[in-house]
């Protein structure tokens, strides 16, 4: 019999979690029943993607640096991936505020819908505007002096900042890089070797993704409660969809133009992690799926695709930005706070920063939206309600949020790539 491909299998393998949640959501015991007894083989999926994430950038960015033969190159590679980042998450912004302003999708939203936000909702925002404080920015140089960890150790062994785990690897790959070859030989030969080992594993864990799909899928359905609200705010979902299918088109557009390979080969390409984004709703789990896409199936050296890919997947978030523009225009259109330019301008700033700044887990972008309605003088009475309101639809969107934001990294990676004739 001849195999099936893997994205068809992870699709199968949605379509059998919603059926499996479909079911689940008819019987008093079937949430249960999912949640119990199907939900921990998809969570044991992310937990195991999550562990291979931080030594496969390691070993795959050691391993990168140390095959140039000088820095010069490594420098080039650097400000070519930030400046590409930072053009796609202000066009994202930008694209936000121009669909948010022209169809104003929150100019008439019932006093029912938002009656329709139960107290308990509330209070659980009061949570997250309280866990922002801890995420928010502290000083105008707090990036710098947080991406210097004070211990190599316990810096690389946390999964919650990649930034560190980077600048851990790099210092250290270029300090390789400056000795002699004969001496640091044995250490490369070791690199190689858990590189092998590490992209074996990734392997093996792949092939229980569309298993663990159905069992993430099926337990979203289950748990699923406000689909009534999110009718009720469909004009905003519907606008954040159409802009990410927006980004998606503009991305393809990119690579169809600046290496004139196809916008299918592109698509098709990233499949496989576009998927295990849906799935999982975290950039970071899906790296070592997109690290493994981009370089088999686009044709990007590992040294480019294991500095872009990690580096992307820690700020580089165009869909997350996209919908701080429009959720924070939208709420200011609902609670009637009008916003003038100025504002405007404002968020484009902000929610540029609070992309970079969002973690690359689930739900990581309601978290910094609290941040880009702070700095347009979002009365803070309301805040609650304004954040709740986004909330109650956000579980899918932040699913599309995090497809999206991985394609823009794998664009940027195929884009540096072919900049510097490391493109297959
Ligand atoms: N879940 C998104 C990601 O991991 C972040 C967000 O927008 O909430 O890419």
């Amino acid at each position: 019999m001849r195999k099936i491909a893997l994205h068809w299998r992870i699709l199968i393998g949605m379509l059998l979690g919603v059926l499996i949640g479909l079911i689940g959501a008819q019987f008093s015991w079937g949430p249960g029943l999912v949640s119990d007894w199907i939900k921990p083989f998809g969570q044991i999926f992310i937990k195991l993607l999550k562990l291979i994430a931080v030594p496969l950038v390691i070993v795959s960015l050691a391993k990168g640096v140390t095959d140039f033969k000088d820095l010069s190159a490594l420098s080039k590679i650097g400000g070519r991936t930030i400046a590409f980042y930072l053009f796609t998450t202000v066009l994202a912004v930008v694209l936000g505020l121009f669909l948010v302003n022209f169809f104003a999708p929150g100019a008439n939203v019932s006093e029912e819908t938002l009656s329709a936000l139960s107290a308990d909702s509330t209070s659980m925002m009061t949570e997250k505007i309280a866990m922002k404080d801890e995420a928010g920015p502290k000083g105008p140089l707090n990036f710098f002096v947080e991406l210097v960890p004070d211990n190599m150790f316990s810096a690389i062994s946390n999964n919650s900042n990649m930034l560190q785990v980077i600048f851990v690897t790099i210092f250290f790959s270029i300090s390789m890089l400056l000795l002699p070859n004969t001496v640091v030989e044995p250490l490369k030969k070791i690199i190689d070797a858990t590189n092998a080992v590490m992209l074996k594993m990734v392997d093996l864990i792949m092939i229980t993704a569309p298993y663990a799909v159905v069992a993430l899928i099926a337990a979203l359905i289950v748990e699923t409660t406000n689909g009534e609200l999110f009718i009720a705010l469909s004009k905003y979902a519907i606008l954040l969809l159409s802009g990410m299918v927006m980004l998606l088109g503009i991305y393809t557009l990119l690579v169809y133009l600046y290496t004139k390979k196809s916008p299918l080969f592109f698509l098709r390409g990233i499949l496989p992690a576009q998927l295990t984004a849906l799935s999982t709703s975290s950039s970071m789990a899906t790296l070592p799926v997109t690290m493994r896409c981009v370089e088999e199936n686009l044709g990007v050296e590992k040294e480019i695709s294991s500095f872009v890919c990690p580096v992307g997947a820690t700020i580089n978030m165009d869909a997350t930005s996209l919908m701080q523009a429009i959720a924070a225009v939208f709420v200011c259109q609902v609670m009637g706070h009008d916003l003038n330019l100025s504002d405007q301008l404002t968020i484009v700033l902000t929610a540029t920063l609070a992309s970079i700044g969002a973690a690359a887990a689930p739900s990581a972008g309601i978290i910094m939206l609290v941040i880009v309605l702070e700095s347009v003088g979002f009365p803070s009475g309301k805040l609650a309600v304004a954040l709740a309101m986004i909330m109650s639809v956000d579980r899918p969107l932040d699913m599309g949020r995090t497809v999206i934001n991985i394609s823009g990294d794998s664009c940027v990676s195929v884009l540096v790539a072919k900049s510097l004739g490391k493109l297959r």
